[in-house]
């Protein structure tokens, strides 16, 4: 168990992050950037990184293959829908991908757009805890802020524009 503080100020225990998110229990900072039948995306605002997007199930699954086959369908084409978004309404080049199954969460995926102050950290694996790391020590100014704020309400109206494609 853990204890979340709601955006009203009051406190609950949740069993599972995951859960408390997807099923609107608890509403993430920036809000719910997109979903699906069987998925939801938002922005973890510990890390303001601009086009960062967290993609979790709905059901509380750990591993990729406890997913049926409708549940896969949904979630490499929503997953594609954000990444074309990010694209589009942010000119992201290139994401990183980072899932583990030992979380203390459930189901959930990271994208991470890759930028030029990310360099410095290495270019595959080795470098997302650092980038993360920094982002979330060195980055959270008004204006890192800003930015990170400005690419949710891009990304959710560019997810609306596209909704029935
Ligand atoms: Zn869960």
């Amino acid at each position: 168990m853990r204890t979340i503080t709601l955006s009203n100020g009051e406190t609950v225990e949740v069993e599972c992050l995951s859960c408390a998110l997807t099923s609107g229990l608890v509403e993430p900072d920036g809000g719910v950037i997109g979903e699906t039948a069987y998925f939801h995306a938002h922005q973890d605002v510990a890390y303001p990184i601009k086009g960062l997007v967290i993609v979790a199930s709905k059901r509380h699954v750990i591993s990729l293959d406890e997913l049926t086959e409708v549940e896969r369908q949904d979630y490499i084409s929503f997953l594609a829908k954000i990444r074309k978004a990010q694209r589009a309404a942010l000119g992201i080049r290139h994401v990183y991908y980072f899932y583990n199954e030992d979380t203390t969460h459930h189901f959930h995926t990271w994208m991470v757009p890759r930028y030029g102050w990310m360099e410095p950290f290495g270019r595959s694996i080795e470098s997302v805890r650092p980038v993360l790391l920094h982002a979330r020590k060195q980055m959270n100014d008004g204006k890192s802020r800003a930015e990170m704020n400005d690419g949710i309400q891009r990304l959710t109206a560019e997810l609306k524009t596209h909704i029935d494609s």
